[in-house]
């Protein structure tokens, strides 16, 4: 257990109904009876764990909010700690007043994730799941919360823990013959053993897959939207968006530059860039603009490529249509006027026609767009790699794996398969915070905010 009480406010800062100031450490309960008064007269001491009382935040003689303090007693509160929640009313000045008044009474302002990170040393949470708070809390869409959720319930860890056992085995098998080398002891059966690491192989690669699973799920999927110029791709942009964040316009080429916004369709975040019209031009400035959409074009992980079908087809439609990869959705934009194109050159393409508009067939893009981006869905018991830290530790992991396999399988003696092994624990340990630097653990925390 920490020596200093630490507080901080740990609701977010502006107006709200409440504000909430919490104190966490042995001097919790002290520090909270100097700075708060119940109507009642009873002493925050003499309270058991989880119970409240109603009463006044005071500093001497003033009386800064009416305030409900709640205690909770070590070991079962959030920190593992003794722990007072003082709830005052929402607003940046009470709040604040209160944080001084508790200071001043003799707590430490809370580091950046220090709650969570106290949670952590006293063996509430792993590093893992403390890392999934982190997400909850900036959880954009609802997949993202619950694969953070999965991950704070120690999906993540329980996984690990089960590689973890399959590796102390083959372990042990192997401090067999390190030890009792001169015994007469039954030859290593290299087959199953092989086995054994191939199975770790195969769950560790599973994990590293659902990072980027997890990745696009919480960041959002890349999308850019490109076509030749007036075609409607700044229409499409702001239909999507709802917002005139493109400039719309009937003068071909306007969209000079790469506009940004994201939008949260049902489950899916996407960050989507409106870029300047790809065709041929001899204008050095839009020549630099349709350098960038392709650019734009190749980065982003999915594409969705407006084509004006009341327009007959041209040779800039057919070189946009070269440079199209399998991740492009073709919109058949203005279908509210006569068809003059010929949609035959998208045979075998995923299409979808609408009018940008006219709001028409946007249902159908949606749909599209879902199904394309939900291909790898996420089950509701998958665990899910959530931090780059963890992936560099899944990763490590791996290479150990594939070291080990790649010794048994060459004949190197079995002492090195055991230190690929080793290392391969290490990094697993790493990952669930059971072996684990200082200095990791104080990277980890420092990414959250102070009243975490
Ligand atoms: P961009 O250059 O590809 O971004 O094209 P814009 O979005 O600026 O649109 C060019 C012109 O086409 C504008 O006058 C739009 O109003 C018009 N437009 C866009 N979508 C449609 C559509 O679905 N139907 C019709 N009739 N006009 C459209």
């Amino acid at each position: 257990m920490s020596e200093r009480t630490i507080a901080a406010i740990s609701t977010p800062s502006g107006e709200g109904g409440i504000a909430v100031i919490r104190i966490s450490g042995s001097d919790a309960i002290s520090i909270a009876e100097k700075s708060f008064r119940s109507f009642s007269g009873r002493a925050l001491s003499s309270l058991s764990g989880y119970s409240a009382l109603y009463g006044e935040i005071i500093d001497g003689d003033n009386v800064i909010d009416d305030a409900v303090a709640l205690v909770f007693l070590e070991p079962k509160s959030f920190t593992g700690e003794d722990t007072v929640e003082l709830s005052v009313h929402g607003g940046k000045l009470v709040a604040r007043d209160t944080l001084r008044v508790v200071l001043a009474n003799g707590a430490n302002l809370a580091l950046p994730g220090e709650f969570t990170k106290r949670a952590y040393l006293n063996g509430k949470l792993d590093l893992a799941s403390a890392e999934s708070i982190m997400e909850i809390i900036s959880a954009k869409n609802e997949t993202a919360l619950r694969i953070s959720r999965m991950a704070k319930e120690g999906k993540v860890s329980k996984k690990i823990e089960e590689i973890i056992a399959d590796l102390l085995k083959l372990d042990a098998s192997i401090s067999v013959y390190s030890d009792y080398p001169d015994e007469e002891i039954e030859e290593l059966d290299t087959p199953s053993f092989l086995s054994a690491l191939e199975k770790t192989e195969n769950s560790l690669s599973e994990l590293l897959s659902s990072y980027d699973t997890g990745k696009i799920i919480r960041n959002g999927v890349e999308t850019s939207i490109v076509g030749k110029p007036n075609v409607g791709k700044s229409t499409l942009m702001n239909l999507l968006c709802r917002a005139d964040r493109s400039i719309v316009t009937s003068v071909a080429g306007t969209t000079r530059d790469v506009v940004e916004s994201t939008v949260t369709l049902d489950d899916i975040t996407l960050i989507l860039s409106d870029t300047a019209g790809i065709h041929s031009t001899d204008d050095v400035v839009e020549k630099a603009g349709v350098e960038r959409s392709i650019n734009r074009l190749n980065s982003s992980a999915l594409v969705l490529a407006v084509f004006d079908i009341s327009r007959p087809i041209d040779d800039d439609d057919r070189e946009l249509l070269k440079i199209l990869g399998d991740n492009t959705i073709i919109i058949l934009n203005k279908n509210d006027l006569k068809p003059q194109f010929d949609t035959s050159i998208f045979d075998g393409k995923q299409t979808v026609s609408i009018s940008a508009k006219d709001n028409s067939g946007i249902e159908n893009l949606y749909e599209i767009i879902s199904s394309v981006v939900n291909k790898k869905k996420i089950d509701g018991d998958e665990a899910i790699l959530i931090s780059e830290r963890q992936r560099n530790c899944a990763n490590k992991a791996y290479s150990s794996i594939i070291e080990a396999k790649n010794a048994l399988i060459n004949g190197v003696t079995i002492d090195a398969v055991g230190v690929c092994i080793d290392d391969c624990l290490s990094a697993l340990l790493e990952l669930t915070g059971k072996r684990v630097t200082n200095e990791v653990t104080d990277e980890v925390f420092k990414r959250f905010c102070v009243g975490k």
